[in-house]
């Protein structure tokens, strides 16, 4: 009797503690406390992969997602989905999984996009009909009314292409989250642009000339010609790139730790002018651009780009065409789906320029403007729903 009543607690306890009510057919198998930690410390070295090598490794965060959900963490396998849907946003279960985590959460607005995304585009029957029974909840009756939901502009197309080589991550990733999020076509096109080297500006030149200015200004005349001398010039007159950067290599030689300051300086990456770029693709698609269904083509890069009067833009754009360069977003300490995330608001900000929606002033969506990395950080990748109006009203026009 004793273990009987101890059986039906046990049942009580879980049937309490679950945070979703979630089918729970979509939940196939259990982890152990030891698979959930085994778990843990591989995301944590995942996180910490070079961009193009993690793809391999998203199921690891939908498995600790799941595995975080069968031991009741919800909120961790919240955080552990949206890693992994960030490197494959187009995963429907997954998708169907963290909108209901949302759902059991009150989250209701985001759950229910991501409900729209799989009733709208998948084709496994059971996930598409699990998604369109939820959309039905009474949950999601008032949300359903305050929700802005963007028309089907899917005949509509926008083209995304590389200038340099670029992460199949990042681009994928970019492509899923514009077609779901502005509801459009995206299509990749397999055009690796190689930015013309005019366009090409080098930071360091710049500094290279304010540091031998200053050493010039302030030694000695004979001091000047002695340091010359000692990196085997003649005189100052006419010097190349590699004159010049012989010259900074050897006053950094004199300061307190100058081998360092010399590495940051070389480490200092050549940038193009994004109008360059701009006015590159312009002439590149004009077969695309002159078509009514074409939204416009965005090219992504890795180089560093800057603009007149700016020493850096993370991207730029005009009508029907934009650029977004993921430089700045990562580093060899960058966890992966924090690049991801970078780069899809990027993406977000410029697509609505290039689409002409006005500049957004909610200070956490996406297109919002960041100052800093620090505030790109802080907002949110999704779009809020005075981006969400305007887009309405500009598709209507189209
Ligand atoms: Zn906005």
């Amino acid at each position: 009797m004793r273990q009987f009543i101890r059986a039906i607690f046990c049942i009580l306890i879980i049937a309490f503690c679950s945070c979703d009510n979630a089918d729970r057919n979509i939940y196939k198998r259990n982890y152990t406390d030891e698979e959930l930690r085994q778990l843990e410390a591989k995301v944590t070295l995942i996180d910490r992969l070079d961009n193009i090598t993690a793809n391999q490794y998203t199921d690891t965060y939908f498995q600790l997602g799941d595995a975080y959900y069968q031991h009741k963490q919800c909120d961790a396998a919240t955080v552990a989905f949206e890693k992994g849907l960030r490197l494959d946003p187009w995963n429907y279960l997954y998708l169907l999984k963290l909108a209901l985590l949302e759902f059991s959460n009150k989250g209701y607005p985001k759950a229910y996009r991501r409900l729209t995304v799989v009733a709208d585009n998948c084709m496994d029957e059971k996930l598409c009909g699990l998604a369109k029974r939820y959309m039905t909840k009474r949950e999601f009756k008032d949300i359903n009314k305050a929700i802005i939901t963007l028309p089907d502009m899917r005949s509509y197309s926008l083209y995304l292409v590389s200038f340099n080589k670029t992460s199949a991550v990042l681009t994928s990733a970019v492509a899923a989250r514009l077609a779901q999020d502005f509801r459009i076509h995206v299509e990749i096109l397999s055009d690796t642009l190689i930015p013309d080297r005019k366009n090409q500006n080098d930071p360091r030149e710049e500094l290279f000339n304010e540091t031998i200015a200053m050493s010039k200004s302030s030694s000695s005349r004979a001091e000047y010609q002695t340091m010359l001398k000692q990196v085997g010039l003649a005189s100052d007159r006419n010097l190349t790139l590699a004159d010049k950067a012989k010259i900074v290599h050897y006053l950094c030689g004199k300061e307190k730790d100058g081998e360092q300051l010399w590495l940051s300086i070389i480490a200092i990456p050549e940038q193009y002018d994004a109008e360059i770029l701009l006015e590159q693709l312009e002439e590149r698609y004009k077969y695309l651009l002159g078509n009514e269904r074409v939204l416009g083509v965005l090219a992504l890069t890795s180089e560093d780009i800057y603009s007149t009067g700016l020493n850096y833009v993370f991207g730029s754009a005009r009508p029907k065409l934009g650029v977004v360069s993921y430089a700045r977003f990562m580093d060899e300490n960058t966890p992966i789906d924090i690049a991801v995330k970078r780069t899809v608001m990027q993406a977000f900000s410029t697509t609505g320029f290039m689409i002409e929606i006005p500049r957004c002033s909610t200070p956490n969506c996406a297109r919002a403007f960041p100052n800093s990395l620090e505030e790109h950080d802080r907002k949110d990748d999704i779009l809020c729903d005075e981006c969400l109006e305007n887009l309405k009203v500009k598709y209507r026009e189209l």
